[in-house]
């Protein structure tokens, strides 16, 4: 201990650290390190605004953001037995269950809901990364189950995002029997005639992926998604080959034929509303007729949008000069 690890040191530390900025404001993207306002980043739907990186989104936030006017109601899951197996490792596991609660302010991994999007009514669920890695035991499997019967009593499509690294090790073979648990319900769907989307968040992986997050009659993904069963490390070790670049990402497996398409955050919804409407035979959509979600509304620069739509609307009906004023009557208003 000397006068510079006593003083020196902790002095310079705490000039440094105040220069950080507050949490609770910025957000660094883990892709290219800009940093992000907390509320843009929000209305960006947590995509980055400088490199597109496509961050984790809470279930209730991607929810809102999908359905009209981001309206929707809970649906209810079963409660799973809280600990089955009596299980323990570092922690038990009623003490983890006890830490995702409170970190997430959600009840388990999955949250179901129901509502509609662009006027079609359907069902969706939400898997949460951040509850336990967003990992499947009964809950999950209980809550897909719970989806898919109300999705088959109102007759309407059932739209699933996954992210999960998979099984719920702390529920051991309880947890891979939702396996064919989920796939049961998936052919529940299928037997009605019903519509089933997924989409494949970051990441989506292990027992997850090896059932319900694969069986969807329409599969899209985010960019950039890590998608796969086992993890490339395993793989490589196994066949004793280097993977190819990409391997297990979104891009790579839409070009092998593994996804139907590759979506930004942004345009999902309207995605959605089409491939619905277009599996349910319902016409197509009217572009600018549908109730847009809250997201959307706060954004600035709709009321000059509308302004605009009401100036291109005057110009059919007479000059420019008319055009000009009408939009002037318009902001007034
Ligand atoms: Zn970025």
């Amino acid at each position: 201990m000397n006068w510079i690890s006593n003083y020196v040191r902790p002095k310079i530390n705490s000039l440094f650290s105040r220069r950080e900025v507050p949490e609770n404001l910025w957000t660094k993207c883990p892709e290219c390190g800009t940093m992000l306002f907390h509320r843009e980043l929000k209305e960006n739907l947590n995509v980055c605004t400088n490199c597109d990186h496509h961050m984790p989104i809470a279930p209730r936030d991607r929810l809102a953001a999908l359905f009209d006017g981001g309206v929707f109601t809970e649906i209810d899951v079963p409660d799973a037995p809280p600990d089955p197996l009596g299980f323990r490792d570092q922690k038990k596991y009623p003490d983890r269950m006890k830490e995702a609660r409170k970190k997430t302010g959600e009840k388990e991994a999955m949250l179901v809901a129901e509502g509609e999007i662009g006027r079609t009514p359907i069902v969706a669920a939400a898997q949460d990364f951040r509850f336990m890695g967003g990992s499947m035991g009964i809950y999950v499997g209980n809550a897909i189950l719970a989806a898919a019967e109300r999705a088959v009593k109102k007759k309407s499509p059932f739209i699933l995002f996954s992210a999960a690294g998979g099984a719920r090790m702390q529920e051991g073979i309880l947890s891979l029997m939702q396996m064919p648990r989920t796939t049961v319900a998936v052919q529940m769907l299928k037997e009605a005639g019903l519509p089933y989307i997924v989409v494949l968040t970051h990441p989506t992986t292990g027992g997850v992926t090896a059932s319900y997050a694969m069986l969807g009659d329409v599969q899209i993904a985010e960019p950039n998604a890590l998608i796969g069963f086992a993890g490339s490390r395993v793989i490589e070790q196994t066949i004793g080959e280097k993977l190819p670049e990409g391997f297990q990402r979104s891009e790579y497996l839409l070009d092998h034929g593994m996804l139907d398409r590759v979506t930004h955050r942004k345009d999902l919804r309207d995605d959605l509303i089409t491939i619905t409407r277009m599996l349910l035979r319902l016409d197509p959509p009217i572009k600018g007729d549908l109730p847009k979600p809250t997201a959307d509304e706060a954004k600035p620069g709709k009321a000059d949008a509308q302004a605009g739509e009401a100036a291109a609307e005057n110009a059919d009906e007479g000059s420019a000069e008319a055009a000009q004023s009408g939009a002037t009557t318009e902001a007034e208003k």
